[in-house]
């Protein structure tokens, strides 16, 4: 889903870290995906705050989704973990 930068009206994506995505693997890469800031190609990142209060209820209901996600797929690795162990 696209956002329009509050600066400059252009659409902002999330910013993904490699580094993240590096360490923590997949539940890293969607935690920061869901909490990480918004990057806009004219005006750098943009804070989460600068956005209209109806865009940031939108965000925030984002970011919760793709955080629930990424815990249950993290609750998900560590069962398949904890049973092939066995
Ligand atoms: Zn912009």
């Amino acid at each position: 889903m696209a956002h329009a930068c509050p600066r400059c009206g252009k659409p902002v994506q999330r910013g993904y870290s490699p580094g993240a995505q590096f360490t923590a693997g997949l539940v890293g890469a969607l935690f920061y995906a869901a909490f990480g800031p918004f990057q806009c190609a004219t005006c750098g990142k943009i804070p989460t705050s600068e956005f209209p209060p109806g865009v940031r209820k939108n965000i925030i209901l984002t970011s919760a989704g793709l955080a629930a996600a990424g815990v249950v797929l993290l609750v998900g690795v560590l069962c398949l973990m904890a049973i092939g162990k066995h």
